[in-house]
């Protein structure tokens, strides 16, 4: 279990004030010029070094991702930094208390990393729900530019950086770095195709690094207390600490920085006072927000919480917001579920997401009632590995992924529902 000392996020739970006035006596923004003087390079070199991966689900390098922006941005082509503040994942859940309780961390991070990256100014995209965390989000900015540690000459480092927080308005594809840039020049929040990537072309067609809250917010704590701090925690390729947030049927559900790698067994009990009913009562958990596929609860119990443990079970660590099953859930209709999510969600834009979206939803739903012929199973697992890679962003993969998972480890209660039903059955035999 990680010790308290060893926490980025000490008002996770917001016992204390978020202001600016409580961030500074919790270690916020202390000497951030000095922070800075290191140079550019030094804190990318630093970042890089910490291991820290991105935390909106993907996972890659930050600091390398902070490296492709250029080293000396053209005047009339400026660099930006935007924070993915869009936070829609089902499950997940982090970002939001972060905003709520620990904003500055995100500010000075923005700061410290928009310097690093030699950017303009940040723009924080908030989700369009998030309607208190938003205000919250500009009260701390505002604070920050009185207090002079925005803007001009920001925080003294002889820097000028401003933070622009901007409103979504509740699509869920926002949420996608190049969508998110759309939606920022006043377009269609639709995907681009990539490459380039954003440091190529981003916002207004200028370099752009877009990273999530999360990987902004502990940036100043890694540069203070060091990259060889930071990555003592975890394992190869999997270092830090990380925000975990477990909902569903365990006995309290809560959000909690962590050891990177910490079995989910020891994230439960130690945090979540065990399963609803026992271990005995796990089903399955879906380890990493609604995007990657369900871990049956006998391969899941003692499994490392990182990138490559769940990888090796076939899922992924996405956003680390475990949704936790016990043997009450409907288990098909669950999934059935997310379905109905990412085919709502896609923004319609290609073929394999838009159309097949909506018939891998229908042929759940008639699996979900046992409407349906055996064989049907099969042909719904082969047109998920049509939509799977075929598609100009994630989205595709997203809603492939659960039910692939499902008809990998659910097979037989899927079947059992067709032969309840009668006749599918015997269509198939
Ligand atoms: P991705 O792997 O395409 O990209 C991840 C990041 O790395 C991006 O910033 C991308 O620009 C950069 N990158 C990747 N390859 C690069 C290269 N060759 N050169 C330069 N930069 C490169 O993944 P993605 O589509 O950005 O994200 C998918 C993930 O998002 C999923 O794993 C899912 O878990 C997560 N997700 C999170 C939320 C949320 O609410 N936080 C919502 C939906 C999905
Ligand atoms: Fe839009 Fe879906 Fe294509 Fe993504 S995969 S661009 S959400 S249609």
């Amino acid at each position: 279990m990680l010790a308290d000392k060893d926490r980025i996020f000490t008002n996770l739970y917001g016992f204390q004030p978020w202001n600016l006035k409580s961030a500074q006596a919790r270690g916020d923004w202390d000497k951030t010029k000095d922070l800075m003087s290191r140079g550019q390079d030094a804190i990318i070199e630093e970042i890089k070094a910490s291991g820290l991966r991105g935390r909106g689900g993907a996972g890659f390098p930050t600091g390398l991702k902070w490296s492709f922006m250029p080293k000396e941005p053209r005047a009339d082509r400026p660099s930006f930094l935007v924070i993915n503040a869009d936070e829609s994942e089902p499950g997940s859940c982090k970002d939001r208390e972060i905003i709520r309780h620990d904003p500055h961390k995100l500010i000075e991070g923005a700061l410290i990393a928009g310097y690093a990256m030699r950017a303009r100014a940040a723009y924080i995209y908030i989700r369009g729900e998030f309607i208190r965390e938003a205000e919250t989000l500009f009260a701390a900015v505002q604070e920050a530019y009185d207090a002079g540690l925005l803007g001009k000459n920001a925080a003294k480092s002889g820097y000028d950086f401003d933070v622009f927080v901007h409103r979504g308005a509740g699509a869920y594809i926002c949420g996608e770095e190049t969508a998110m840039i759309e939606s920022l020049e006043g377009k269609k929040g639709q995907p681009r195709l990539k490459p380039p990537f954003p440091a190529g072309a981003g916002l207004y067609g200028c370099p752009t690094t877009v990273n999530n809250v999360e990987s902004i917010a502990v940036v100043p704590t890694i540069l203070r207390r060091g990259a060889v701090w930071f990555s003592s925690f975890g394992r190869e390729n999997n270092k830090g600490t990380k925000l975990f947030q477990i909902s569903g049927h365990v006995n309290k559900p809560c959000v909690v920085e962590e050891e990177m790698g910490i079995t989910f067994r020891e994230l439960i009990d130690t945090h979540c006072g065990g399963i609803r009913g026992g271990w005995d009562n796990l089903l399955a958990v879906i380890p990493g927000g609604s995007s990657v596929p369900l871990v049956p609860a006998a391969q899941i119990m003692d499994a490392p919480m990182d990138f490559d443990g769940l990888k090796d079970l076939g899922s992924g660590l996405g956003t680390a917001a475990a949704i936790v099953m016990d043997k009450s859930t409907d288990v098909v209709q669950a999934i059935s579920r997310i379905s109905y999510f990412y085919k709502h969600e896609s923004c319609g834009q290609c073929t394999p997401c838009r159309e097949g979206t909506g018939w891998m939803w229908r042929v759940m739903e008639r699996l979900r009632t046992g409407d349906a012929d055996i064989s049907e199973i099969d042909t719904l697992f082969d047109v998920t590995k049509q939509v799977e890679g075929h598609t100009i962003c994630a989205l595709g993969d997203a809603a492939a992924w659960p039910i692939q998972g499902l008809i990998r480890h659910f097979r037989p209660e899927i079947e059992r529902r067709i032969r309840e039903n009668g006749g599918a059955l015997e269509a198939a035999e």
